[in-house]
C-alpha cells in the first residue's frame, strides 16, 4: 500500500493501514509537520512544534512503515506505480496495490508541498516567528480559524503590539456555528484585539501568500487602506496539491473526486482522504477522523466485502485559540464549548488522548531548541 502524503491524514491512515499490510508512506517533509494551530505555531513555535512537527521515526505506530523523503511527480494508473524524486534528487518509483491520496493543501506561507529538510522546516518556523516579534504593528486578513487564531495569540504573546483583524462578513468564523464567534470574539477583544467587520481585502493579483508582506492593504468595501509593519494573510486560499496527479481523477477546482466510501471513482485501490479529497464542500475527512473508515474500506475492498460511507459534519468544529494560559477550549459542531483545564492538556490532552490514544505512541520529541 502507498500512502501519498504523510500530513495529519496520511500518517494516521499509515498507523492504522501497517497493522494489516506492508506500507509505504512517501512525504515532502520528514515528519509530520500539522497544518493546525497558526496562532499557536507563530506565537510559540518552539512549545507548538513539540506537539505538531513530529520526525516519523518518533511515531511507534509508524516503525512498520516505510517512509520515503521525497516529492511525488507522477502516477501510473493502469502500472499501478507512483514516481517520485528523491531528497538527493535522484528519480523512484513505488509499485502500489492500493494508492491513498492525503498530500492535502497548499496554505499560505505555513502549509506548503516544498520538498524540505528539518533545518528548512526550522528556519522557517523561526523566521516567521522572528518577523512578527519585531512588528510593533501587526495586520491579520481573513475571517476563518487560522486568522483568528493567529490575531488573538499575537496579542497575547506581545500586549504591546497593536493587533487588527480584518474580515469582510459582519462576523468571523462564518463555517463556525454563531456561539463559537460569540464566546472567541470576547477572547479576542480581552486579548486587546481591534475587530474590522465588513472590510474585503484586495489581494493583489501576483501574491501568492507565502510571505508575511508590509505594503499598505486596501479594501474593496470603501475604506481607507490600512498599514502595519507586518501583515499576515490568512484568507482560506487554498490550492490542492495534486499538480502530480492526471486530471480524469480531478473535479473542475483541483480536488480528488471521491465517492462517499472515499474511493477514486473508475479507479478500483485508488483513495483520497483530507484535505485534498472533495468529499463534501468544507472538506472535512480530516478532521472528522475518516482515516479508520478508510482503513476499512480499502481492507474491505480487498477482500470483496460492501464498504461504509463516510458522512460530513456540516460545520466547523474543534479548537479555535488553541491552548492558552486558562486552557484549551475546544467547540462542538453545534458551537458548545468543552474545555480542558490547563493542568490537563499535557497529562491527559496530549500525553494520554492525542499521543496514546490518536498517535498510538509517540516518542519524546523536541524538534525546535
Ligand atoms: C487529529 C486531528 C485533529 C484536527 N483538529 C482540528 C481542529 O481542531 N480544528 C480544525 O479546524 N481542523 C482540525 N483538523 C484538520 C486540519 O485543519 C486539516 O484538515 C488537516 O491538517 C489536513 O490534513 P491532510 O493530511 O489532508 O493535509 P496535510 O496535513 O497538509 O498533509 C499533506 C502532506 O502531503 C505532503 N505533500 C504535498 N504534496 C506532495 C507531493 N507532491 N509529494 C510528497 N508529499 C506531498 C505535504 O507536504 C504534507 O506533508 C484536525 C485534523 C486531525 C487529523
Amino acid at each position: 500500500m502507498v500512502i501519498a502524503g504523510l500530513g495529519d491524514s496520511g500518517v494516521l491512515t499509515a498507523i492504522k493501514l501497517a497493522k494489516h499490510a506492508d506500507v509505504v508512506g512517501i512525504s515532502a517533509k520528514p515528519g509530520l509537520v500539522s497544518g493546525q494551530e497558526l496562532g499557536w505555531r507563530l506565537s510559540r513555535p518552539g512549545d507548538w512544534a513539540r506537539h505538531n512537527w513530529i520526525s516519523f521515526d518518533k511515531f511507534r505506530g509508524l516503525d512498520r512503515v516505510r517512509t520515503v523523503h521525497g516529492m511525488l511527480t507522477g502516477v501510473d494508473l493502469a502500472a499501478r506505480k507512483v514516481f517520485l524524486e528523491h531528497s538527493d534528487g535522484t528519480a523512484g518509483a513505488e509499485s502500489y496495490d492500493a494508492l491513498v491520496i492525503s498530500t492535502g493543501v497548499t496554505n499560505g506561507f505555513w502549509r506548503r508541498p516544498d520538498l524540505q529538510s528539518d533545518e528548512e522546516i526550522a528556519a522557517g518556523l523561526r523566521a516567521a516567528h522572528e518577523r512578527l516579534a519585531d512588528a510593533e504593528s501587526v495586520i491579520v486578513v481573513g475571517g476563518g480559524a487560522a486568522a483568528v487564531s493567529s490575531a488573538a495569540n499575537v496579542a497575547r504573546t506581545w500586549p504591546a503590539k497593536r493587533v487588527g483583524l480584518y474580515f469582510p462578513g459582519e462576523r468571523a468564523l462564518a463555517h463556525h456555528h454563531d456561539r463559537v464567534w460569540e464566546q472567541v470574539r470576547g477572547r479576542l477583544i480581552e486579548f486587546g484585539v481591534e475587530l474590522h467587520p465588513g472590510h474585503r481585502a484586495v489581494i493583489p493579483d501576483s501574491f501568492d501568500g507565502s510571505e508575511i508582506t508590509s505594503a499598505p492593504v486596501q479594501f474593496s468595501t470603501g475604506q481607507l487602506e490600512a498599514t502595519a509593519d507586518a501583515v499576515l494573510w490568512a484568507t482560506g486560499r487554498v490550492r490542492p496539491n495534486t499538480d502530480w496527479l492526471p486530471a480524469e481523477l480531478l473535479d473542475e477546482n483541483g480536488f480528488v473526486r471521491v465517492t462517499p466510501e472515499l474511493r477514486v471513482p473508475d479507479h478500483p485501490g485508488v483513495f483520497a482522504i483530507g484535505d485534498v479529497a472533495a468529499t463534501d464542500p468544507l472538506r472535512t475527512s480530516a478532521r472528522n477522523r475518516a482515516d479508520s473508515l478508510l482503513v476499512k474500506n480499502i481492507l474491505a475492498e480487498s477482500a470483496g466485502r460492501s464498504l461504509r460511507s463516510f458522512r460530513p459534519a456540516h460545520r466547523r468544529w474543534g479548537s479555535v485559540l488553541g491552548i492558552q494560559p486558562d486552557g484549551l477550549e475546544v467547540f462542538a459542531p453545534n458551537g458548545r464549548p468543552f474545555r480542558f483545564p490547563s493542568w490537563s492538556f499535557e497529562r491527559v490532552l496530549m500525553a494520554l488522548v492525542v499521543r496514546r490514544g490518536i498517535y498510538r505512541g509517540v516518542r519524546e520529541n523536541r524538534p525546535l531548541s
